[in-house]
Protein backbone atom coordinates (compact mmCIF):
# COMPACT_ATOMS: atom_id res chain seq x y z
CA UNK A 1 0.00 0.00 0.00
CA UNK A 2 1.60 3.23 -0.72
CA UNK A 3 0.93 6.36 1.02
CA UNK A 4 1.48 10.24 0.27
CA UNK A 5 2.57 12.04 3.20
CA UNK A 6 2.78 15.97 3.11
CA UNK A 7 6.28 15.42 5.30
CA UNK A 8 7.78 13.66 2.54
CA UNK A 9 5.82 15.03 -0.44
CA UNK A 10 5.59 11.54 -2.06
CA UNK A 11 4.14 7.96 -1.88
CA UNK A 12 5.65 5.59 0.11
CA UNK A 13 5.14 2.17 0.86
CA UNK A 14 2.69 2.34 4.46
CA UNK A 15 5.51 0.38 6.84
CA UNK A 16 3.73 0.94 10.69
CA UNK A 17 5.85 0.85 13.78
CA UNK A 18 4.13 -2.02 14.90
CA UNK A 19 3.32 -4.83 12.70
CA UNK A 20 -0.13 -4.82 11.74
CA UNK A 21 -1.00 -2.15 13.92
CA UNK A 22 -1.74 1.51 12.97
CA UNK A 23 -2.47 4.29 15.45
CA UNK A 24 -4.11 7.27 13.79
CA UNK A 25 -4.48 10.70 15.17
CA UNK A 26 -7.04 13.28 13.33
CA UNK A 27 -7.89 16.50 14.65
CA UNK A 28 -11.14 16.84 15.57
CA UNK A 29 -13.48 19.90 15.97
CA UNK A 30 -13.61 23.05 18.04
CA UNK A 31 -16.86 22.33 19.69
CA UNK A 32 -18.84 26.03 19.64
CA UNK A 33 -21.18 25.56 16.72
CA UNK A 34 -22.85 23.05 14.39
CA UNK A 35 -20.22 20.95 12.22
CA UNK A 36 -20.79 21.72 8.24
CA UNK A 37 -20.24 20.12 5.24
CA UNK A 38 -16.25 20.94 4.87
CA UNK A 39 -15.84 19.29 8.37
CA UNK A 40 -17.97 16.51 6.99
CA UNK A 41 -15.72 16.00 3.93
CA UNK A 42 -12.72 15.85 6.38
CA UNK A 43 -13.95 13.03 8.72
CA UNK A 44 -15.66 11.23 5.92
CA UNK A 45 -12.33 11.08 4.37
CA UNK A 46 -10.66 9.24 7.35
CA UNK A 47 -13.15 7.24 8.07
CA UNK A 48 -13.08 5.70 4.74
CA UNK A 49 -9.00 5.51 5.30
CA UNK A 50 -9.84 3.54 8.65
CA UNK A 51 -11.81 1.51 7.03
CA UNK A 52 -9.85 0.70 4.39
CA UNK A 53 -6.79 -0.45 6.75
CA UNK A 54 -8.74 -2.27 8.85
CA UNK A 55 -10.46 -4.29 5.87
CA UNK A 56 -6.56 -4.76 4.71
CA UNK A 57 -5.69 -6.57 7.95
CA UNK A 58 -4.28 -3.67 10.23
CA UNK A 59 -5.89 -2.94 13.69
CA UNK A 60 -6.26 0.95 13.77
CA UNK A 61 -6.74 2.85 16.75
CA UNK A 62 -8.17 6.21 15.79
CA UNK A 63 -7.93 8.74 18.39
CA UNK A 64 -10.00 12.44 17.90
CA UNK A 65 -9.58 15.36 20.08
CA UNK A 66 -12.40 17.53 21.37
CA UNK A 67 -10.90 21.11 21.16
CA UNK A 68 -13.65 22.03 24.22
CA UNK A 69 -11.70 25.41 25.78
CA UNK A 70 -10.79 28.06 23.08
CA UNK A 71 -11.23 31.76 22.44
CA UNK A 72 -14.23 30.92 20.19
CA UNK A 73 -16.08 28.82 22.73
CA UNK A 74 -15.24 31.65 25.19
CA UNK A 75 -16.60 34.50 23.14
CA UNK A 76 -20.15 32.14 22.05
CA UNK A 77 -20.10 32.17 26.25
CA UNK A 78 -19.64 35.97 26.41
CA UNK A 79 -22.04 36.41 23.45
CA UNK A 80 -25.02 34.37 24.72
CA UNK A 81 -24.34 34.04 28.56
CA UNK A 82 -24.15 30.39 28.18
CA UNK A 83 -21.85 29.08 30.48
CA UNK A 84 -18.47 27.83 28.47
CA UNK A 85 -19.09 24.59 29.78
CA UNK A 86 -22.47 23.64 28.24
CA UNK A 87 -21.71 25.25 24.74
CA UNK A 88 -18.82 22.40 24.67
CA UNK A 89 -20.53 19.54 25.92
CA UNK A 90 -24.02 20.78 23.84
CA UNK A 91 -21.95 20.80 20.49
CA UNK A 92 -19.40 18.20 21.32
CA UNK A 93 -23.22 16.04 21.58
CA UNK A 94 -24.56 17.58 18.42
CA UNK A 95 -21.25 16.69 16.38
CA UNK A 96 -21.02 13.48 17.52
CA UNK A 97 -24.98 12.76 16.42
CA UNK A 98 -24.09 14.24 13.23
CA UNK A 99 -20.91 12.29 12.50
CA UNK A 100 -22.87 8.85 13.26
CA UNK A 101 -25.69 9.80 10.62
CA UNK A 102 -22.53 10.45 8.54
CA UNK A 103 -21.78 7.03 9.30
CA UNK A 104 -18.74 8.19 10.40
CA UNK A 105 -18.55 5.49 13.22
CA UNK A 106 -14.64 4.81 12.82
CA UNK A 107 -13.38 6.75 16.06
CA UNK A 108 -11.83 4.97 18.94
CA UNK A 109 -11.49 7.66 21.67
CA UNK A 110 -13.28 11.53 21.69
CA UNK A 111 -10.37 12.71 23.65
CA UNK A 112 -11.26 16.14 25.59
CA UNK A 113 -8.82 18.71 25.84
CA UNK A 114 -10.05 19.86 29.36
CA UNK A 115 -9.71 16.01 30.49
CA UNK A 116 -6.09 16.03 29.43
CA UNK A 117 -5.10 18.85 31.29
CA UNK A 118 -2.22 16.73 33.97
CA UNK A 119 -0.98 15.49 30.34
CA UNK A 120 -1.01 18.80 28.88
CA UNK A 121 0.70 20.84 31.91
CA UNK A 122 3.45 17.71 32.19
CA UNK A 123 4.42 17.91 28.72
CA UNK A 124 4.96 21.69 28.90
CA UNK A 125 7.08 21.59 32.32
CA UNK A 126 9.49 18.91 30.66
CA UNK A 127 9.33 21.83 27.59
CA UNK A 128 10.71 24.20 30.34
CA UNK A 129 12.74 22.05 32.05
CA UNK A 130 14.74 20.92 28.51
CA UNK A 131 14.89 25.03 27.86
CA UNK A 132 12.59 24.95 24.83
CA UNK A 133 9.80 27.17 26.45
CA UNK A 134 9.66 30.08 29.21
CA UNK A 135 7.18 31.20 31.47
CA UNK A 136 6.21 35.26 31.08
CA UNK A 137 3.69 37.47 32.09
CA UNK A 138 1.35 36.23 30.19
CA UNK A 139 1.47 32.64 29.67
CA UNK A 140 4.06 30.03 28.69
CA UNK A 141 5.73 30.32 25.50
CA UNK A 142 7.68 27.61 23.10
CA UNK A 143 10.92 29.49 21.88
CA UNK A 144 10.51 28.62 18.63
CA UNK A 145 14.41 29.91 18.24
CA UNK A 146 15.54 27.06 19.79
CA UNK A 147 14.33 24.15 17.46
CA UNK A 148 16.19 24.63 14.53
CA UNK A 149 14.25 22.16 12.39
CA UNK A 150 10.85 24.21 12.22
CA UNK A 151 8.94 24.53 8.92
CA UNK A 152 9.94 20.89 7.41
CA UNK A 153 6.30 19.99 7.33
CA UNK A 154 5.28 23.21 5.11
CA UNK A 155 8.59 24.26 3.93
CA UNK A 156 7.51 27.39 5.85
CA UNK A 157 9.72 29.96 7.73
CA UNK A 158 9.47 30.71 11.10
CA UNK A 159 8.92 34.00 9.94
CA UNK A 160 5.32 33.52 8.36
CA UNK A 161 3.85 32.77 12.03
CA UNK A 162 3.38 36.65 12.06
CA UNK A 163 0.27 36.33 10.19
CA UNK A 164 -1.26 34.05 13.03
CA UNK A 165 0.12 35.78 16.29
CA UNK A 166 -1.61 37.90 18.45
CA UNK A 167 1.03 40.06 19.57
CA UNK A 168 -0.56 42.47 21.41
CA UNK A 169 -0.35 42.83 25.17
CA UNK A 170 1.94 39.79 24.96
CA UNK A 171 5.38 39.27 27.21
CA UNK A 172 7.04 36.73 24.33
CA UNK A 173 10.70 36.76 23.85
CA UNK A 174 10.16 36.88 20.12
CA UNK A 175 7.50 37.39 18.07
CA UNK A 176 7.20 34.04 16.79
CA UNK A 177 7.20 32.17 20.02
CA UNK A 178 3.97 30.54 20.19
CA UNK A 179 1.76 29.82 23.72
CA UNK A 180 1.88 26.37 25.91
CA UNK A 181 -0.17 27.82 28.29
CA UNK A 182 -2.49 31.45 28.88
CA UNK A 183 -2.73 33.25 31.73
CA UNK A 184 -6.24 34.80 32.81
CA UNK A 185 -7.09 37.64 30.98
CA UNK A 186 -10.49 38.56 32.50
CA UNK A 187 -12.42 37.24 35.32
CA UNK A 188 -15.59 35.90 33.40
CA UNK A 189 -13.42 33.01 31.66
CA UNK A 190 -12.85 29.52 32.48
CA UNK A 191 -9.87 28.55 34.05
CA UNK A 192 -7.66 25.76 35.31
CA UNK A 193 -4.84 25.75 37.97
CA UNK A 194 -1.43 25.20 36.50
CA UNK A 195 2.05 26.11 37.95
CA UNK A 196 1.93 29.41 36.28
CA UNK A 197 -0.78 30.10 37.74
CA UNK A 198 -4.91 29.89 36.69
CA UNK A 199 -5.29 29.80 32.68
CA UNK A 200 -5.66 27.23 29.90
CA UNK A 201 -4.07 25.50 27.52
CA UNK A 202 -2.91 26.91 23.91
CA UNK A 203 -4.27 24.85 21.28
CA UNK A 204 -1.49 23.01 19.73
CA UNK A 205 -0.16 21.52 23.03
CA UNK A 206 -3.31 19.74 23.46
CA UNK A 207 -2.83 17.33 20.81
CA UNK A 208 0.34 16.05 21.45
CA UNK A 209 -0.12 15.89 24.83
CA UNK A 210 -2.98 13.67 24.07
CA UNK A 211 -1.21 11.57 21.43
CA UNK A 212 2.05 11.30 23.35
CA UNK A 213 -0.49 9.77 26.44
CA UNK A 214 -1.88 7.14 24.43
CA UNK A 215 0.50 6.70 21.63
CA UNK A 216 3.58 7.69 22.76
CA UNK A 217 6.41 9.73 21.43
CA UNK A 218 6.64 8.10 18.09
CA UNK A 219 3.64 7.11 15.75
CA UNK A 220 1.88 5.69 12.76
CA UNK A 221 -0.76 8.31 11.09
CA UNK A 222 -1.54 11.82 11.47
CA UNK A 223 -4.00 13.70 9.77
CA UNK A 224 -6.72 16.87 9.46
CA UNK A 225 -7.40 19.33 6.73
CA UNK A 226 -5.03 21.22 4.60
CA UNK A 227 -5.47 24.48 6.41
CA UNK A 228 -3.64 22.72 9.37
CA UNK A 229 -0.16 22.07 7.81
CA UNK A 230 0.37 25.32 9.13
CA UNK A 231 0.92 26.69 11.69
CA UNK A 232 -0.81 23.95 13.74
CA UNK A 233 0.53 20.78 12.79
CA UNK A 234 3.68 22.19 12.17
CA UNK A 235 3.84 23.14 16.16
CA UNK A 236 2.65 19.74 17.04
CA UNK A 237 6.40 18.20 15.67
CA UNK A 238 8.29 21.12 17.37
CA UNK A 239 6.94 20.38 20.57
CA UNK A 240 6.81 16.68 20.33
CA UNK A 241 10.08 16.27 18.96
CA UNK A 242 12.12 18.83 21.12
CA UNK A 243 10.46 16.97 24.06
CA UNK A 244 11.00 13.53 23.19
CA UNK A 245 14.29 14.38 21.06
CA UNK A 246 13.02 11.68 18.95
CA UNK A 247 12.13 12.30 15.04
CA UNK A 248 9.49 11.87 13.19
CA UNK A 249 6.92 12.05 15.29
CA UNK A 250 4.61 11.10 13.04
CA UNK A 251 5.44 8.77 9.99
CA UNK A 252 2.87 9.89 7.61
CA UNK A 253 0.88 13.25 7.13
CA UNK A 254 -2.06 13.06 5.82
CA UNK A 255 -4.06 16.45 4.55
CA UNK A 256 -7.53 16.60 2.90
CA UNK A 257 -8.15 19.54 0.24
CA UNK A 258 -11.26 21.47 1.01
CA UNK A 259 -14.96 21.39 0.15
CA UNK A 260 -15.09 24.60 -1.87
CA UNK A 261 -18.03 26.76 -2.43
CA UNK A 262 -17.40 29.02 -5.89
CA UNK A 263 -13.95 28.19 -5.65
CA UNK A 264 -13.77 29.27 -1.90
CA UNK A 265 -13.37 27.35 1.14
CA UNK A 266 -16.49 26.61 3.12
CA UNK A 267 -16.39 28.31 6.72
CA UNK A 268 -17.82 29.50 9.68
CA UNK A 269 -16.07 33.06 9.00
CA UNK A 270 -16.60 33.64 5.38
CA UNK A 271 -19.91 32.87 6.61
CA UNK A 272 -20.58 30.47 3.20
CA UNK A 273 -21.40 27.10 5.02
CA UNK A 274 -24.33 24.63 5.18
CA UNK A 275 -24.58 22.46 8.10
CA UNK A 276 -24.43 18.70 8.16
CA UNK A 277 -27.87 18.65 9.57
CA UNK A 278 -29.10 21.40 7.19
CA UNK A 279 -27.97 18.94 4.08
CA UNK A 280 -29.50 16.17 5.99
CA UNK A 281 -33.19 17.47 5.44
CA UNK A 282 -33.04 17.55 1.59
CA UNK A 283 -30.19 15.02 0.92
CA UNK A 284 -29.80 11.23 2.43
CA UNK A 285 -26.22 11.01 3.86
CA UNK A 286 -25.06 8.29 1.76
CA UNK A 287 -25.71 10.42 -1.09
CA UNK A 288 -23.38 12.97 0.83
CA UNK A 289 -20.68 10.20 1.36
CA UNK A 290 -20.72 9.12 -2.20
CA UNK A 291 -20.72 12.65 -3.43
CA UNK A 292 -17.71 13.35 -1.06
CA UNK A 293 -15.84 9.56 -1.83
CA UNK A 294 -16.04 10.51 -5.49
CA UNK A 295 -12.89 12.99 -5.44
CA UNK A 296 -9.77 11.87 -3.62
CA UNK A 297 -9.10 13.11 -0.92
CA UNK A 298 -5.93 15.10 -1.73
CA UNK A 299 -8.14 17.06 -3.90
CA UNK A 300 -10.32 20.31 -3.72
CA UNK A 301 -14.65 19.31 -4.51
CA UNK A 302 -16.70 21.91 -5.21
CA UNK A 303 -19.91 21.57 -3.62
CA UNK A 304 -23.07 22.61 -5.42
CA UNK A 305 -26.65 20.96 -5.42
CA UNK A 306 -26.31 19.84 -8.98
CA UNK A 307 -22.97 17.76 -8.58
CA UNK A 308 -24.84 16.40 -5.38
CA UNK A 309 -27.53 15.34 -7.81
CA UNK A 310 -25.20 13.80 -9.82
CA UNK A 311 -23.85 11.81 -7.31
CA UNK A 312 -27.66 10.72 -6.55
CA UNK A 313 -28.11 9.60 -9.89
CA UNK A 314 -24.52 7.67 -9.78
CA UNK A 315 -25.25 6.33 -6.56
CA UNK A 316 -29.03 5.32 -7.87
CA UNK A 317 -27.16 3.28 -10.56
CA UNK A 318 -25.16 1.05 -8.20
CA UNK A 319 -28.17 0.17 -6.28
CA UNK A 320 -30.42 -0.89 -9.01
CA UNK A 321 -27.30 -2.71 -10.02
CA UNK A 322 -27.02 -4.30 -6.45
CA UNK A 323 -30.33 -5.34 -6.19
CA UNK A 324 -30.44 -7.12 -9.70
CA UNK A 325 -28.44 -9.39 -7.98
CA UNK A 326 -30.87 -11.19 -5.38
CA UNK A 327 -30.78 -14.70 -6.23
CA UNK A 328 -31.21 -17.77 -3.86
CA UNK A 329 -27.52 -19.04 -3.22
CA UNK A 330 -26.64 -22.32 -5.00
CA UNK A 331 -25.29 -23.66 -8.47
CA UNK A 332 -21.83 -23.84 -9.32
CA UNK A 333 -18.48 -22.16 -8.94
CA UNK A 334 -17.95 -18.36 -10.04
CA UNK A 335 -15.64 -17.92 -12.46
CA UNK A 336 -16.55 -14.48 -13.63
CA UNK A 337 -13.11 -12.62 -15.10
CA UNK A 338 -15.58 -9.58 -15.28
CA UNK A 339 -15.63 -9.44 -11.32
CA UNK A 340 -11.73 -10.41 -10.78
CA UNK A 341 -10.90 -7.55 -13.04
CA UNK A 342 -13.14 -5.23 -11.44
CA UNK A 343 -11.36 -6.22 -7.94
CA UNK A 344 -7.99 -5.95 -9.17
CA UNK A 345 -8.86 -2.12 -10.25
CA UNK A 346 -10.77 -1.68 -6.78
CA UNK A 347 -8.21 -2.68 -4.94
CA UNK A 348 -4.80 -1.31 -6.64
CA UNK A 349 -7.03 2.25 -6.90
CA UNK A 350 -7.12 2.14 -3.18
CA UNK A 351 -4.14 0.74 -2.61
CA UNK A 352 -2.58 3.77 -4.01
CA UNK A 353 -3.23 6.41 -1.57
CA UNK A 354 -6.48 5.89 -1.01
CA UNK A 355 -7.72 7.04 -4.61
CA UNK A 356 -11.63 6.20 -3.75
CA UNK A 357 -12.88 7.89 -7.19
CA UNK A 358 -11.00 5.45 -9.17
CA UNK A 359 -11.51 2.38 -7.11
CA UNK A 360 -15.77 4.11 -7.76
CA UNK A 361 -14.98 3.72 -11.68
CA UNK A 362 -14.01 -0.08 -11.53
CA UNK A 363 -17.45 -0.24 -10.03
CA UNK A 364 -19.04 1.00 -12.89
CA UNK A 365 -16.66 -0.53 -15.31
CA UNK A 366 -18.42 -3.88 -13.56
CA UNK A 367 -21.77 -2.96 -13.81
CA UNK A 368 -21.56 -1.91 -17.56
CA UNK A 369 -19.57 -5.03 -18.33
CA UNK A 370 -22.55 -7.30 -16.65
CA UNK A 371 -25.13 -5.28 -18.80
CA UNK A 372 -23.63 -7.59 -21.76
CA UNK A 373 -22.73 -10.44 -20.09
CA UNK A 374 -25.33 -13.26 -19.41
CA UNK A 375 -24.22 -14.09 -15.43
CA UNK A 376 -24.90 -17.45 -13.65
CA UNK A 377 -26.74 -17.15 -9.97
CA UNK A 378 -23.13 -17.86 -8.86
CA UNK A 379 -21.28 -14.74 -10.35
CA UNK A 380 -24.56 -13.15 -9.17
CA UNK A 381 -23.67 -13.93 -5.46
CA UNK A 382 -20.02 -13.57 -5.89
CA UNK A 383 -20.81 -9.98 -7.31
CA UNK A 384 -23.34 -9.56 -4.57
CA UNK A 385 -20.43 -10.20 -1.89
CA UNK A 386 -17.82 -8.08 -3.51
CA UNK A 387 -20.04 -5.24 -3.28
CA UNK A 388 -21.27 -5.44 -0.06
CA UNK A 389 -17.36 -5.83 1.33
CA UNK A 390 -17.04 -2.29 -0.94
CA UNK A 391 -20.11 -0.68 0.95
CA UNK A 392 -18.43 -1.24 3.64
CA UNK A 393 -15.05 0.23 2.96
CA UNK A 394 -16.58 3.49 1.37
CA UNK A 395 -19.29 3.27 4.72
CA UNK A 396 -22.21 3.67 1.59
CA UNK A 397 -25.47 1.60 2.02
CA UNK A 398 -26.32 -0.23 -1.29
CA UNK A 399 -29.57 -1.34 -0.74
CA UNK A 400 -32.54 0.82 -2.36
CA UNK A 401 -34.37 2.58 0.55
CA UNK A 402 -37.55 0.95 1.31
CA UNK A 403 -40.52 2.59 1.99
CA UNK A 404 -41.59 1.70 5.38
CA UNK A 405 -45.04 2.32 6.09
CA UNK A 406 -44.03 1.51 9.95
CA UNK A 407 -42.36 4.97 10.55
CA UNK A 408 -44.94 7.17 8.74
CA UNK A 409 -47.01 5.46 11.24
CA UNK A 410 -45.10 5.98 14.71
CA UNK A 411 -45.07 9.95 12.92
CA UNK A 412 -48.35 10.66 12.81
CA UNK A 413 -48.17 8.64 16.31
CA UNK A 414 -45.90 11.75 17.19
CA UNK A 415 -47.79 13.96 15.68
CA UNK A 416 -51.02 13.39 17.38
CA UNK A 417 -49.52 12.62 20.83
CA UNK A 418 -48.06 16.44 20.11
CA UNK A 419 -51.14 17.73 18.69
CA UNK A 420 -52.87 16.60 22.34
CA UNK A 421 -50.00 18.19 24.10
CA UNK A 422 -51.21 21.84 22.68
CA UNK A 423 -54.44 20.98 23.97
CA UNK A 424 -53.49 20.38 27.09
CA UNK A 425 -51.17 23.76 26.73
CA UNK A 426 -48.24 21.62 27.78
CA UNK A 427 -46.06 23.73 25.44
CA UNK A 428 -42.86 22.97 26.69
CA UNK A 429 -43.07 19.33 25.61
CA UNK A 430 -44.86 19.93 22.33
CA UNK A 431 -42.36 22.38 21.70
CA UNK A 432 -39.43 19.91 22.55
CA UNK A 433 -41.42 17.23 20.56
CA UNK A 434 -40.93 19.82 17.33
CA UNK A 435 -37.48 20.96 17.68
CA UNK A 436 -36.25 17.41 17.85
CA UNK A 437 -38.07 16.25 14.98
CA UNK A 438 -36.66 19.36 13.49
CA UNK A 439 -33.11 18.08 14.15
CA UNK A 440 -34.08 14.94 12.25
CA UNK A 441 -34.77 16.81 9.36
CA UNK A 442 -38.70 16.90 9.76
CA UNK A 443 -39.78 20.41 8.97
CA UNK A 444 -42.92 21.08 11.79
CA UNK A 445 -44.40 24.31 11.62
CA UNK A 446 -47.41 25.66 13.58
P1 LIG B 1 -12.00 23.28 12.68
O1 LIG B 1 -13.02 22.96 13.74
O2 LIG B 1 -12.31 24.48 11.87
O3 LIG B 1 -10.59 23.26 13.25
O4 LIG B 1 -12.05 22.09 11.61
C1 LIG B 1 -12.01 20.73 11.95
C2 LIG B 1 -11.45 19.95 10.78
O5 LIG B 1 -12.25 20.15 9.61
C3 LIG B 1 -10.02 20.36 10.39
O6 LIG B 1 -9.29 19.21 10.02
C4 LIG B 1 -10.24 21.26 9.20
O7 LIG B 1 -9.13 21.27 8.34
C5 LIG B 1 -11.43 20.58 8.53
N1 LIG B 1 -12.18 21.53 7.68
C6 LIG B 1 -12.71 22.73 8.03
N2 LIG B 1 -13.29 23.33 6.95
C7 LIG B 1 -13.13 22.48 5.89
C8 LIG B 1 -13.50 22.52 4.51
N3 LIG B 1 -14.17 23.54 3.97
N4 LIG B 1 -13.16 21.45 3.74
C9 LIG B 1 -12.50 20.39 4.25
N5 LIG B 1 -12.11 20.30 5.54
C10 LIG B 1 -12.42 21.33 6.36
Amino acid sequence: MDIYSTLTRDKQDFKTINENRVNLFVCGPTVYDDAHIGHGRTYIAFDTIKRYLEYSGYAVFYIQNITDIDDKIINRSKESGIPAHDIARKFEKRYIEDMNRLNVTGVNLFARATDHLNEIIGQIQRLIDKGFAYESEDGVYFEIEKFKEFGKLSNRKVEELESHRNLAHTSKRNEQDFALWKKREGSDEPVFSSPWGDGRPGWHIEDTAITEYYFGDQYDVHGGGLDLIFPHHEAEITQMEAVSGKSPMVRYWLHTGFLNVNGEKMSKSLNNFITIRELLKDWDADTFRFFVLSTHYRSPIDFSKDSLHQSQKSLEKIKKFYSSLDVDAGEVECDSKILRTAQDEFFASMDDDFNTPKAIAAIFVLINECKNTDLSGNDKIAIKSFLDDVSYMLGVDFNLEEVSSGSDELFDLIMNVRQELRAAKQYDLSDKIRDELNDLGYEIND
